[in-house]
């Protein structure tokens, strides 16, 4: 990950593995052949899958969060739709798993619910992934480090530009006398 700042990398492994973990987890009781005869998990296994889900979703408001104070890059349009395109995907999710109620009959067998939980999470895998790329690239990190030294080094140099002509203590320019040689300056 050698274009991406280290919470970046963090993010992208954190995210990755939780993905993987979902799609694993909802895949493992799906019924290929006929979806609709998906049966419901265990509660165990209906537990570690809940576990995963809300794991995602606090990744998702951490993710925000980070992305939204990375200095790395300016935010703007592409930022913008990002976090909206991962969120909408976050709501129907949320709708499928935690509130079927409000769906038709027909969505809220287990077969719907966990083709569209999968379906959600490797969808929102691509904003999430696009929001690392676009907030924690190295490069743009190193640019930015790069500009804020030379934004303080041209402050220092405007804050102290006299010296006092004895002893050379950089001295501002209103001073009538050296604060560490005692020399009175002549203008
Ligand atoms: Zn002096």
């Amino acid at each position: 990950m050698a274009i991406m700042n280290r919470v970046g990398a963090l993010l992208y492994n954190i995210c990755l593995f939780l993905t993987i973990g979902i799609l694993f987890l909802a895949l493992k009781n799906f019924n290929l052949e006929d979806p609709n005869a998906t049966i419901d998990y265990s509660y165990n296994l209906k537990t570690l899958l809940l576990g995963f889900i809300w794991a995602y979703y606090a990744f998702g408001v951490a993710l925000s969060i980070a992305a939204l104070i990375s200095k790395a890059r300016k935010k703007k349009i592409v930022f913008t739709v990002l976090i909206i395109w991962f969120w909408v995907l976050m709501g129907i999710n949320a709708l499928f798993i935690f509130i079927p109620d409000v769906l038709q009959d027909q969505y809220t067998t287990a077969g719907w619910r966990y083709s569209i939980m999968m379906i959600t999470m490797v969808m929102a895998f691509v904003p999430a992934l696009g929001l690392i790329f676009h907030q924690f690239p190295g490069t743009v990190d190193r640019n930015y480090l790069i500009k804020q030294i030379k934004d303080k080094v041209v402050k220092e140099q405007t804050k102290a530009k006299s010296y006092c002509p004895e002893c050379k203590f950089p001295s501002e320019k209103e001073w009538k006398h050296c604060p560490t040689c005692g020399a009175h300056f002549s203008d």
